[in-house]
């Protein structure tokens, strides 16, 4: 039985409520105020609160985006009770994180109408358990870091920012939200038109070139499907925080809580986790602020997704270089640290890795947060990797730099004689591991 918490000053309308939910097989607590309400949710984490606005100890705002703030009640459907049809309370209400608002005196049918949703999550998580077979089909629509980077000087590569889609039987994972995602938006509404669809979306980090796509998602205004997004804390800005505050009306005319799927969000906080078929390890990336690389072991092969990185050894050798210091210890400490990325991308199928600048460019971008391409064929072939793909283009690189940067790595390979195939990432372009990887 799925728990409610009901906070509501007015004892009539609590009992009216109650009753007619607990006729809908509810469970349901009831609380006269904010304070007593939040500690009903923080000790049973029910799968809805319904709340007025006014209640004493803390009103209806301020519950809400206390829930909102609690990475725990993440799944928490929120629905916020008015008794005006103020637009203002309207519009705050969303704004706070609320999933429904509803004008006193609610109609049991409205209320049900608007929890209904809770139940359709819950149908949809269970039947996603089970829907897993076939390969592992991966496509990228966004290649380049930084900045979108449109025209005929990268219309080879392309210039959209990061984005890939992975599909692992029907399985829809995004990895990033760059521009790259507005076109796989259309082309996922193209296949499944009205049939419900559940994404999950594994973000590395917050940073703009990899959100910036996600107001432009079509999928996200469709009210059939559902959006998982999933991903790390950032350093300043929870996960929805940074996604909510990029719709504020300053930057763009829709707000986040009025995209019409239902849209929730997972803050992890553990290194290892599951997202139904596939099993998923994280690791820290050396990026300013808190940015995660991702291996995704599906049944056909394991996938690492590492867009945003610099290896440590080279940035320790430059930096001890412009700073005319010698620390053996640092530098120790600095290969210690890529021994730990080798050990996390040993022997996978694919790397898709950050490899933003050549070594030529490498010593003026130092600590940036981007790694230089010689390091990351090094690090790879020593890891024993079978594909690299070099990604997260610079805006700067265009077809014939991104020509002689695939050469080079080529070389590189063929003179150390190893097996690993190499390739830049090109929008558009598809794999399907176990199956012939292109060379782009
Ligand atoms: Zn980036
Ligand atoms: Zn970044």
């Amino acid at each position: 039985m799925k728990t409610l918490v009901l906070i509501d000053n007015d004892a009539l309308s609590r009992a009216l409520l109650s009753q007619c939910l607990a006729g809908q097989g509810w469970k349901v607590l009831e609380a006269e105020n904010g304070a007593a309400g939040l500690d009903l949710v923080v000790k049973h984490q029910p799968t809805a609160v319904v709340c007025d606005l006014r209640t004493p100890k803390g009103n209806g705002f301020k519950i809400c985006r206390l829930i909102r703030e609690d990475a725990q009640l993440n799944s928490t459907r929120v629905v916020l009770m008015g008794v005006s049809r103020f637009a203002n309370d309207r519009d705050t209400a969303f704004a706070t994180g609320a999933d429904g608002y509803l004008v006193k005196p609610i109609a049991p049918g409205e209320l049900l109408a608007s929890l209904e949703q809770c139940r359709d999550d819950v149908r949809s998580a269970e039947n996603s358990k089970t829907a897993f077979a076939g390969p592992t089909r991966v496509r990228f629509w966004g290649v380049r870091g930084s900045i979108p980077t449109p025209g005929l000087q990268t219309a080879q590569f392309g210039g959209n920012t990061s984005c890939i889609e992975v599909r692992v039987g029907d399985q829809v994972i995004v990895l990033d939200a760059g521009s790259g995602i507005r076109a796989l938006g259309q082309e996922l509404m193209r296949e499944f038109h009205n049939k419900p669809l559940d994404i999950t979306m594994l973000v590395t980090h917050t940073h703009w070139d990899h959100i910036q796509g996600f107001p432009f998602f079509i999928p996200a205004y469709n009210p059939k499907v559902n959006v998982r997004i999933v991903g790390y804390e950032g350093a300043v800005h929870g996960l929805r925080g940074a996604l909510f505050e990029q719709m504020q009306s300053a930057f763009f005319p829709v707000g986040l809580n009025q995209m019409a799927s239902h849209v929730t969000f997972e803050e992890l906080s553990e290194m290892e986790f599951e997202l139904d078929a596939v099993k998923v390890r994280a690791i820290f990336a050396n990026h300013p602020g808190i940015c995660l690389g991702y291996r995704l072991s599906t049944p056909s092969g394991d996938i690492v997704y590492m867009p945003d990185h610099e290896a440590y050894e080279r940035h320790e050798i430059e930096r001890q270089k412009i700073a005319g210091e010698t620390s053996p210890a640092s530098l120790d400490y600095a290969r210690a640290q890529d021994e730990k990325v080798i050990e996390f991308i040993r022997a996978a199928d694919v790397v898709i890795g950050d490899t933003q600048y050549d070594t030529t460019e490498y010593p003026s971008r130092l600590g940036w947060g981007h790694t230089c391409a010689d390091d990351a064929v090094d690090l790879a072939m020593r890891a024993g990797v079978k594909h690299l793909f070099l990604f997260h283009h610079d805006p700067d690189h265009h077809d014939d730099k991104m020509t002689a940067m695939i050469a080079r790595a080529e070389e590189k390979v063929a003179a150390a004689g190893s097996p690993m195939m190499v390739s830049a990432a090109r929008e558009g372009a598809e794999f399907v591991l176990e199956w012939a990887l292109p060379r782009a």
